[in-house]
C-alpha cells in the first residue's frame, strides 16, 4: 500500500477528533442537534487549523442517512462516500480556480435541482474570497433564499475581502490558531499510534515552526521521520528546520542581561554553524520576551505553554522591566532590518547590538566607566551629556532605519553602525569588523 501522509492519514472524520476549535464545535453540535440549522455557514481562519475539515464534517453530519446528528454514524454509504471525497452531493469547488462569473453562473443553475443521493446539497466553496465581486453579485440572490435542500459552506484566509452583503448572510465561525501545546499533544498522539519514537523536545520545536497550524505541523512531523529515518528526535529536527533550539534563545537573552557583546557575539556564531533561519530565531526571541514581560508583571498568567517555566522565571528576574520592552519594540523593527539586509547575520547581529548599546542600563555602566577618572561635578554634567546624546542616538538610529526602508543599501549597515555606538567601547567596533572580515574570508 502506497504511503499517505500524516495530514491526510489522521485528518479527523467526526468532531470529538478536531484538536482545539471548542468554541466552534460547541455552537455546530448544538445547532445540528436541535436542528436548527443555518442554510450558509463561513469558516474563517489561518491555514491548516481545520476550516475544510470541519466543513466535510459538517456535510457528513447534514447527510447521514441515519439523521441529520452531530454524531453521524459514519457507517452508511452517504457517510463512507463524502469520509473518500466522492459523494454526489457534496460539491466542493476551489474559487481560486473558478473566480469567473460565468462559473459562478453554471454553478447556481444547478442549484435548483433536488440533491441525487443525499438529504442536502452542499456546496463547499474554499478560498471564497478569490471570487470576482461579479460572481459575489450572481451568489447574493440565492445565497439570500436558497431551496431548501442547499446548503453553503464557505471557507476562507481572508474574509476581509469579502463583500458585507455576503457576510451578512452567513454565520460566521473564526478558528483560532492551534497554540504550540496543543499541537506537540496532538503530534504525540498520532506518533503513538504510528508507533513511532519521539522526543517531547522535538514536538515543540516543530510546534514552535508550524505556528498555530496544524496541517504545517504534520507535514513537518512527516519530514521529520524521513530526516531521521524512522522517528522523531530533537537534533535531527532542529537541524532539519534551522532552528536553534530553544535553549539557544535563553542564552541569548542571558547575553543580553549580562551585558557582554562578547558572549552574544560567540552565540550567533554558534547559531551560524547551523543553516539558520535568523527570521525564526528573532521570533522566538520575541516570543520569549512577551512571556518574560507578563511573568515579571503579572506571574500567575505566565503562560507554560512550551513546558519552560523555570528559564523563562529566571530570565525575568535578571532583565529589566524597561529593557525587556526596549528589546521587544526594537526586535520588531529589527524583522524589516533581516528582510532588508543583503547579510542577514549581520542585520541580526547589528539589531541584538543595538538593543544593548541602547539599554539605559549599558549607557550608564559606560558612563560610570567614563566618569570614575573625572570628579564628582564633572561626572554630573557628562550624565547630562549622555542623556542628550542618548535621545540623539535614538534619532539617528530611526533616520537611518526609515532611509534603509527606502533603499536598501549595504553599506547604510556600515554607517549605521557608526553612528550607532559612539558611547560603545571600542572592543565591539573591533570584534565587529574582525568577525566581518572572517566571514569575507
Ligand atoms: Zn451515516
Amino acid at each position: 500500500m502506497s504511503y499517505q501522509v500524516l495530514a491526510r492519514k489522521w485528518r479527523p472524520s467526526n468532531f470529538s477528533q478536531v484538536a482545539g476549535q471548542a468554541h466552534v464545535l460547541k455552537s455546530l453540535i448544538n445547532a445540528l442537534d436541535n436542528e436548527r440549522l443555518h442554510h450558509a455557514y463561513l469558516f474563517t481562519g489561518t491555514r491548516g487549523v481545520g476550516k475544510t475539515t470541519l466543513a466535510r464534517i459538517l456535510a457528513k453530519c447534514l447527510n447521514c442517512e441515519e439523521g441529520i446528528s452531530s454524531v453521524p454514524c459514519e457507517k452508511c454509504g452517504s457517510c463512507t462516500e463524502i469520509t473518500e471525497g466522492r459523494f454526489i452531493d457534496l460539491l466542493e469547488i476551489d474559487a481560486a480556480s473558478r473566480t469567473k462569473v460565468e462559473d459562478t453562473r453554471e454553478l447556481l443553475d444547478n442549484v435548483q435541482y433536488a440533491p441525487s443521493r443525499g438529504r442536502f446539497k452542499v456546496y463547499l466553496i474554499d478560498e471564497v474570497h478569490m471570487l470576482s465581486n461579479h460572481s459575489f453579485n450572481a451568489l447574493l440572490k440565492t445565497l439570500e433564499e436558497p431551496p431548501p435542500h442547499v446548503k453553503f459552506l464557505f471557507a476562507t484566509t481572508d474574509p476581509q475581502k469579502l463583500p458585507i452583503t455576503i457576510l451578512s448572510r452567513c454565520l460566521q465561525f473564526n478558528l483560532k490558531n492551534l497554540s504550540p501545546q496543543l499541537i506537540s499533544e496532538y503530534l504525540g498522539s498520532v506518533l503513538e499510534k504510528e508507533k513511532l519514537e519521539f522526543e517531547e523536545e522535538a514536538l515543540w520545536q516543530i510546534a514552535a515552526a508550524a505556528s498555530g497550524s496544524m496541517r504545517d505541523a504534520l507535514t513537518l512531523a512527516d519530514q521529520a521521520i524521513s530526516y531521521c529515518e524512522g522517528q522523531v528526535a530533537t537534533d535531527g529536527v532542529i537541524q532539519m528546520l534551522g532552528v536553534p533550539p530553544q535553549k539557544q534563545v535563553y542564552e541569548l537573552l542571558k547575553g543580553m542581561a549580562s551585558r557582554s557583546v562578547s558572549i552574544i557575539l560567540e552565540l550567533i556564531r554558534d547559531i551560524a554553524e547551523q543553516t539558520p533561519d535568523y527570521g525564526h530565531t528573532l521570533d522566538s526571541l520575541l516570543s520569549t520576551l512577551h512571556r518574560v514581560a507578563i511573568a515579571q508583571i503579572e506571574p500567575k498568567a505566565a503562560d507554560n505553554s512550551y513546558g519552560d517555566m523555570p528559564q523563562i522565571l529566571e530570565l525575568a528576574s535578571l532583565i529589566s522591566a524597561e529593557d525587556v520592552q526596549l528589546y521587544y519594540q526594537m526586535g520588531i523593527k529589527g524583522r524589516e532590518d533581516l528582510r532588508l539586509s543583503a547579510e542577514v547575520r549581520t542585520a541580526f547581529e547589528m539589531l541584538l547590538i543595538r538593543m544593548l548599546v541602547f539599554s539605559p542600563g549599558y549607557v550608564d555602566r559606560t558612563n560610570i566607566e567614563a566618569g570614575a577618572s573625572s570628579d564628582s561635578s564633572t561626572n554630573n554634567e557628562s550624565s547630562g551629556a549622555t542623556e542628550s546624546e542618548k535621545k540623539k542616538n535614538k534619532l539617528t538610529v530611526e533616520i537611518v532605519s526609515a532611509q534603509q526602508l527606502e533603499e536598501p543599501e549595504p553599506e547604510r549597515m556600515s554607517e549605521e553602525a557608526i553612528e550607532v555606538s559612539p558611547e560603545a567601547p571600542t572592543d565591539i567596533e573591533a570584534e565587529q569588523s574582525s568577525d566581518t572580515e572572517h566571514e569575507r574570508c
